[in-house]
């Protein structure tokens, strides 16, 4: 079992706390709150709904002081996240993820689910409507952490464009365009080269 410091809330590798200089460290238990993330104040309102959402139970404390929060608002804060340290491997899981940018979090996946389709990057796609687009890469919204992708229009001003990459794969509205030709909203076209993409 790990050594643990009740002041910091942490595991030390002992005997002396690094952080407080603690010499009364103890045995680690379950239920001990243990720190699992020092994030900024955004990432952390996000980390946290992550842990409400697995039921990982958390206490959080701002390490900047209440004077610097006051003067530059909280969002300016940074947070500490602790969890049980029974918990603690998932919630770093979680963490971990939530900055490698992997797929645990999405937060708009409510409203733009991700269908279990491949999207092919650089490959031409036709919208339902007719249109042919060439998606170019996909980007991460920089305060929601939402992938869009982003596709060149292949006719007309060859403008680019962005959209929820839930959205862009996603099928049509069959209530709303119940004459579409295709499954989906945007389908990959195998020859892009046999098209006639102008005048659409
Ligand atoms: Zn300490």
């Amino acid at each position: 079992m790990p050594l643990y410091c009740e002041n910091c809330m942490k595991l030390v590798d002992g005997p002396i706390c690094p952080a407080c200089r603690n010499r009364k460290l103890r045995e680690v238990e379950p239920g001990d709150f243990c720190l699992a993330a020092e994030v900024p104040y955004m990432q952390a309102e996000m980390l946290k709904d992550v842990f409400r959402d697995n039921g990982i139970p958390f206490t959080e404390r701002l390490s900047l002081g209440a004077a610097i929060t006051v003067e530059l608002g909280v969002n300016f804060g940074r947070v500490k996240l602790f969890v049980p340290y029974d918990r603690l491997p998932e919630a770093k899981a979680f963490y971990e993820a939530f900055f490698s940018g992997s797929a645990v979090l999405i937060p708009d996946e409510g409203e733009n689910p991700i269908p279990d389709r491949e999207l092919l990057l650089g490959h031409v796609y036709r919208h339902f409507k007719g249109g042919l687009y060439r998606v170019e890469d996909v980007a991460k919204h920089s305060e929601t952490l939402e992938e869009y992708v982003v596709y060149r229009k292949l006719y007309g001003d060859r403008s680019l464009w962005i959209r929820p990459k839930g959205m862009f794969l996603s099928p049509v509205d069959r209530e709303k365009y119940p004459d579409a030709m295709q499954e989906f909203r945007f389908e990959p076209v195998d020859d892009p080269d046999g098209e006639t993409p102008e005048g659409v």
